[in-house]
């Protein structure tokens, strides 16, 4: 049931007009567990995770290893593929096919190398075995999405390019539930956990825009663990880096592509917003490698 993408007309709309019980008889596939805060009771996800039954998934090589110790960093990636505008749920299943076929048959590696996936269309789904028994657990399943930090991070990673493009509303909003759910999963403090893959490798990787819009991810996220609406949330980050706002040059969607002389380069990082100081890296020797999935396919 494809109910998750509709969710910014519910937030806004329909919670405050119907009630979250009507909510919940309507909308069966979410565990609404806060009137205003959709916050997880314990690791339970307060929205609709789709499985890896559910995509697809082939068997992993090797099943995944659980370590007791929780991650204490969210790592924010983009796919590093296509803009595409199919918001649709079978392209979001797809796409975790492609990430999963890439990283063990092109990586090597066992499996897919991230615990979680967006789709632009909003959808989220369990990305490496176990990451969601885990995560209810209070546990980490070790991925191999950021080199030298898969033991202490859990790896988002959000479809699309953000070097250019602005990130669709649909994969923010699911976004910031993901990162508010897995806050409150391990208790972590958005401010602090919340990091870019730039922050802990060198890579382009979220991307400058998605990457610009860290602070805001962060702030959005604490709002909601402190119980805040989604009104007061919005109304506290500024206009200019609220969802879909477009890329300070850009004009029209095709025009994503093209440079932007005016865009900053990489923002420096700011001690209260990134509390993990880019850390020189080695070259990699051997798995896991650097793990943004390319261009799968
Ligand atoms: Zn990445």
């Amino acid at each position: 049931m494809s109910t998750h993408p509709e969710r910014g007309l519910t937030r806004r709309g329909l919670a405050g007009i119907l009630g979250l019980g009507v909510l919940d008889l309507l909308m069966p596939g979410r565990a609404l567990a806060q009137e205003s805060t959709l916050l997880a009771e314990g690791g339970e996800p307060p929205f609709r995770v789709y499985g890896r039954d559910e995509w697809g998934a082939r068997r992993p090589a090797r099943t995944a290893r659980v370590i007791s110790r929780p991650p204490d960093r969210i790592v924010v990636h983009h796919t590093a593929t296509a803009n595409t505008k199919d918001r649709s749920l079978a392209q979001a299943f797809r796409l975790s096919r492609e990430i999963q076929r890439f990283h063990m048959r092109e990586r090597g590696w066992d499996d897919t190398g991230q615990q979680l996936t967006i789709s632009r269309g909003g959808y989220v789904m369990e990305g490496r075995n176990r990451s969601l028994e885990a995560i209810r657990a209070g546990r980490h399943a070790v991925g191999a999405q950021t080199l030298h930090h898969n033991r202490h991070t859990i790896g988002i990673e959000n479809e699309g390019t953000y070097s250019r493009a602005p990130v669709p509303s649909r994969l923010w909003d699911s976004l910031i539930d993901t990162c508010a759910w897995l806050c409150t999963a391990y208790d972590l403090d958005p401010f602090r956990a919340i990091v870019g893959h730039r922050d802990l490798f060198a890579t382009d990787c979220p991307g400058d825009i998605m990457y610009a819009r860290l602070t805001e991810l962060r702030t959005r996220v604490a709002l909601r663990l402190d119980g805040g609406s989604d009104k007061e949330a919005a109304e506290a980050v500024p206009p200019s880096t609220k969802s879909d706002a477009p890329a300070p040059s850009a004009s029209s969607p095709s025009s994503s592509a093209s440079p932007s002389p005016s865009e900053p380069a990489r923002p420096p990082a700011s001690p209260s917003s990134s509390p993990s100081p880019r850390t020189s890296v080695t070259p990699p020797r051997e798995n896991p490698l650097p793990p943004d999935v390319g261009a799968p396919g």
